[in-house]
C-alpha cells in the first residue's frame, strides 16, 4: 500500500468497536462507550477479585489472606461483563483484531500508569497456548495483547520461555478446585531456561483470568526456575 494512502486511512476515524458509530478517537472506541466499559473497581491486591464493601481488609480478600496465591498480584483492566465478554470472544474466535487491539491498548495504558510509580517487571510472558490450539486459532490472544503492552511500556517480552505441553480441558468446565489443579498438573513447562536465568521479576499476561488455576500453574513453574517476583495482568477478571 502506498505510504500516502496508508496515512490517509489513519486520518479517517474507524467505527467504534462497541456502537459502530464514528469513534472520533485515535483508536476504534468512542469516548461514551469507553466511559461505559465495565472498568475494574476496588479489588483484592493478590487475586484481583472484587472486594465486597463489607470486607474487613480493604486490600486483600479472606481467601488470599488464608492461602496466598503463588504470584504477588493479579490485576485487570475490566470486569468480565458485557460488552467485554463479546468483544473478547469476537477477538479470540472470529479473529476481530481491532477489538483485541483496542482492549490491549487500554490495558497497556493502565499498566504504564501503574509502573510510573513502582518498579516494572524485567520481562513480560504471555500465557502460552498448546500448539494444537494455536494451529486451530492461528494466533495466541495472550501474545497479541503482550505485544501491545510491551510496545507501550517499553518492557521486553518472550514468546517461548514457557510452553504448554498438554492440551487440557477448558478450566471453566472443571467443577472443583482440585479437578482444576489436577487438569493443569505438568501442563506448562519452562522451555527456555537461558532467557529466564538472569531474570528475577516477570509479569504474566492473559486475556481472561477466572479460576487462577492457569496463572497459578505457570507461576509455580516460574518459581521453580528461580523467578522471585511474579505479577499477573489480564484484560478481564471473571468471578469464580
Ligand atoms: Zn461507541
Ligand atoms: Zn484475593
Amino acid at each position: 500500500m502506498p505510504n500516502l494512502y496508508r496515512r490517509l486511512l489513519q486520518l479517517i476515524p474507524s467505527p467504534c468497536i462497541v456502537c459502530g458509530k464514528s469513534s472520533r478517537a485515535a483508536y476504534s472506541l468512542c469516548p461514551d462507550c469507553e466511559t461505559d466499559l465495565p472498568w475494574a473497581g476496588p479489588c483484592c491486591i493478590r487475586c484481583g477479585e472484587e472486594l465486597p464493601a463489607t470486607s474487613p481488609d480493604p486490600r486483600s480478600c479472606a481467601g488470599c489472606t488464608l492461602h496466598p496465591p503463588p504470584f504477588a498480584s493479579c490485576r485487570a483492566a475490566f470486569r468480565y461483563q458485557s460488552p467485554i465478554d463479546s468483544l473478547l470472544s469476537g477477538f479470540k474466535f472470529k479473529a476481530r483484531f481491532e477489538a483485541g487491539n483496542v482492549l490491549a491498548l487500554l490495558l497497556a495504558e493502565k499498566i504504564a500508569q501503574h509502573y510510573a510509580n513502582t518498579t516494572a517487571p524485567e520481562l513480560l510472558l504471555p500465557v502460552p497456548l498448546h500448539p494444537k490450539r494455536l494451529r486451530q486459532r492461528g494466533f495466541n490472544q495472550a501474545l497479541e495483547i503482550t505485544r501491545v503492552v510491551s510496545k507501550k511500556c517499553g518492557i521486553p517480552f518472550s514468546r517461548n520461555a514457557i510452553v504448554k505441553m498438554r492440551d487440557t480441558t477448558a478450566q471453566t468446565e472443571m467443577h472443583s478446585a482440585n479437578a482444576r489443579k489436577q487438569n493443569l498438573k505438568n501442563a506448562f513447562s519452562v522451555a527456555n531456561k537461558a532467557i529466564l536465568q538472569p531474570v528475577k521479576s516477570v509479569a504474566l499476561i492473559d486475556d481472561v483470568v477466572t479460576t487462577m488455576a492457569t496463572v497459578s500453574s505457570v507461576s509455580r513453574e516460574l518459581r521453580g526456575c528461580g523467578i522471585r517476583h511474579i505479577e499477573v495482568w489480564c484484560l478481564a477478571r471473571a468471578s469464580r
